[in-house]
């Protein structure tokens, strides 16, 4: 026990033994007794006001000074209190620090809760989403960031990679929104500014656009005169050779024109495919009859059709998607092999593979596959004639129909190309 307290009740048991030897002179123990403990309790009475009454005012007055216990009671309070101020003054120079970090991080933060409601921005946030402080605390983030791609984008489930949208304050700029988990429930939005990274692709896209149809024509007429030249028979032999090599080459040339087309296309059509009915069982059939009327093909290509199911799309881009696939494996498999093309639904959706035993992938070239003029062997490419465009066109196109591709590949064993399409873009 603390010696104070030690004293205190030694004193209060002095006094009771003192009061009660004066009763016993006097004749009136329990009186003396009684005045005497009265008196106690006034005392501590007034200790306990003054205290409550510094305790009231504590921030403006001197501790009072008390002896005893009374005076250990605020030398404790006092050393709370100034724990306390010492933590307040660290936690309130801390939230200024942060504050000044916030405002000076380029990116713009908001904090949201599982409700996706806004908890907090930064000054860079305001800015660039035009929030305004205290009146959109607590509002729905989608309802006031309404772009439909931000919309989908928060509705969905992958939030790995960020959407960028045309800005709400200034429909020439664009921003990138992504939402990052930092507990179980609560995200934040990062915001970043790429109107300048938006405007060079598009420039590079309308580049590549553009300087594609412009090459167009002139292609157009120097491959008819080269055709007409190869079949001329006036002319020396000596060129038969090189006339069939500009023949191949301007064939190259026009697949690659023909691939850059359609590759700005795709990419100039934003959001999502549109939802017209396409009969994909049909199309595939038709695929199969024009690839088994080549000259060079595999010995076998076959169709098995598990399902009836038609999609939901764009037939054209569905066209190149399976177009793509099944002559990539006509063109990569020998006379002696075989293709075998299968359309299946099942709960995740619907499916389209394409498996051949032609002359395969080497494992490291297949996460690069589908990134344009990426080559697995430039020189096997060159004999094929290939764009190197094939694999990204299908990618986007799919992409665009919410598909994914799947590739598996052995070298010099064969591969399987699978096209997976969701449940929603299936009818049927
Ligand atoms: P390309 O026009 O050259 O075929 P793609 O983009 O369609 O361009 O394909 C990219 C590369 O992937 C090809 O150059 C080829 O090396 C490889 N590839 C694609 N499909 C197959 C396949 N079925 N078998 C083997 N290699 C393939």
């Amino acid at each position: 026990m603390p010696q104070a307290w030690s004293f205190a009740f030694a004193r209060l048991a002095l006094l009771v033994l003192g009061a009660l030897v004066v009763g016993w002179f006097t004749g009136f123990p329990a009186a003396v007794l009684f005045v005497a403990l009265g008196g106690y309790v006034v005392l501590c009475l007034v200790r306990l006001y003054r205290l409550s009454w510094w305790l009231q005012h504590r921030s403006s007055e001197d501790p009072p000074d008390l002896r005893g216990p009374w005076g250990d009671v605020v030398a404790l309070i006092m050393r709370i209190y100034r724990r306390k101020k010492f933590h307040k003054r660290r936690v309130l120079q801390l939230l200024r620090e942060f504050r000044h970090i916030s405002a000076a991080v380029p990116y713009g933060i908001v904090a949201l809760d599982g409700d996706r409601q806004i908890q907090w921005f930064n000054r860079t946030a305001s800015r660039l989403l035009s929030l305004r402080r205290k009146v959109d605390y607590g509002q729905r983030i989608d309802n006031l960031v309404r772009e439909p791609e931000f919309v989908r984008y928060i509705a969905g489930r992958d939030y790995a990679q960020p959407v960028t949208v045309r800005s709400t304050v200034d429909r020439e700029n664009y921003l990138s929104l992504q939402l990052v988990a930092y507990s179980d429930t609560r995200q934040l939005l990062v915001i970043r500014d790429v109107t300048r990274e938006a405007r060079v692709e598009a420039m590079r896209k309308d580049f590549v656009a553009n300087a594609s149809h412009e090459l167009r024509s002139p292609l157009t007429v120097i491959t008819g005169y080269v055709d007409a030249l190869a079949e001329d028979t006036a002319i020396d032999p000596i060129w038969a050779a090189p006339l069939r090599e500009m023949e191949r080459q301007s064939v190259r040339m026009r697949a690659v024109v023909d691939g850059l087309i359609e590759l700005s296309r795709l990419e100039s059509q934003s959001g999502e495919a549109g939802d017209d009915e396409v009969d994909v069982p049909a199309m595939l059939s038709l695929m199969r009859k024009e690839h088994c009327s080549l000259e060079r093909r595999p010995r076998e290509i076959t169709l098995t059709l598990d399902s009836r199911a038609r999609l939901r799309g764009v037939e054209s881009e569905l066209h190149s998607v399976f177009g793509n696939l099944i002559t990539n494996a006509v063109k990569y498999t020998p006379d002696t092999g075989r293709v075998d093309i299968r359309w299946w639904t099942d709960d995740d959706g619907a499916h389209c593979s394409v498996r051949d035993t032609g002359i395969g992938i080497p494992a490291e070239h297949l996460p690069r596959l589908t990134e344009r003029f990426y080559r697995v062997d430039p020189s096997r490419h060159r004999s094929t004639g290939g764009s190197g465009l094939g694999l990204a066109i299908a990618k986007h196109a799919l992409s665009r129909h919410n598909g994914t591709l799947s590739i598996q590949s052995e070298e010099g064993v064969g591969s399987v190309f699978t096209c997976h399409f969701p449940k929603r873009r299936v009818i049927g």
